[in-house]
């Protein structure tokens, strides 16, 4: 997977030139930060909050998400996150049977974090100034665009249209605003990777914040 991402990434350097690898770098990294920030402090805030190890959670997700990170699709990761959560943190069946498949359709922590990022990017490379009602407009459209992205490869570039419709940032044939997006469609493999894991380690830190909460978690698995 790695190598065809980049091997896609290829294409746009080949039509762009190198002009397109700074703003895009950037990008590139300002998602990662957040993605990166979210671990450290909401799933480190949701496990202190039902007294779990985060470091422990992390060691357990890690299969999950390794899994979600090359295929780019949290719904071809199920088998593995239910096998995890069965087998190594001990969330009873009928809470993981429920939270998991629910998980993997409607909640994407990293897909907000992608499609809030790229439309100010993309707001930015065409010199739209977002004020502080548009910047919120996009907070609220990222967050029900992300329940209706499916779980599957690049569906979250698709949903990354109706944000910046929400804001007034129509792709037109021919537009700035095309060019700009299909700069971010060029490297959206790179970025659905790190999204897609975030979003199943989301789906299981879910599961397991249930059971804890319901004490019905097998904490042997946790010592
Ligand atoms: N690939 C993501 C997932 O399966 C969805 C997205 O494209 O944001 O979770």
């Amino acid at each position: 997977a790695p190598i065809g991402a980049f091997a896609l990434i290829f294409i746009v350097f080949s039509k762009q030139g190198v002009k397109a690898f700074g703003p895009l770098l950037g990008v590139t990294i300002s998602t990662y930060i957040g993605f990166i920030a979210h671990v450290a402090l909401i799933f480190t805030l949701a496990c202190l909050a039902i007294k779990i190890s985060p470091l422990k959670f992390l060691n357990k997700v890690k299969s999950p998400m390794i899994t979600a990170f090359v295929t780019r699709s949290s719904g071809g990761t199920l088998p593995i996150s239910m096998k995890t959560a069965d087998e190594d943190m001990g969330i009873p069946r009928q809470i993981y049977g429920f939270a998991l498949p629910v998980g993997a359709t409607v909640n994407m922590n990293g897909t907000i974090i992608y499609l809030g990022i790229c439309a100010i990017f993309i707001a930015n490379a065409v010199g739209v100034q977002l004020d502080m009602g548009a910047k919120l407009t996009i907070i609220l459209t990222a967050v029900l665009a992300a329940v209706g992205t499916a779980g599957v490869p690049g569906a979250g570039a698709i949903m990354l249209l109706m944000v910046l419709e929400s804001v007034g940032l129509k792709v037109e044939s021919g537009s700035a605003v095309a060019a700009a997006y299909a700069l971010i469609l060029g490297i959206d493999a790179i970025l659905d990777m790190g999204r897609t894991s975030l979003n199943v380690g989301g789906d299981m830190l879910g599961a397991v914040f249930v059971a804890k909460n319901e004490n019905s978690l097998d904490m042997s698995k946790w010592e």
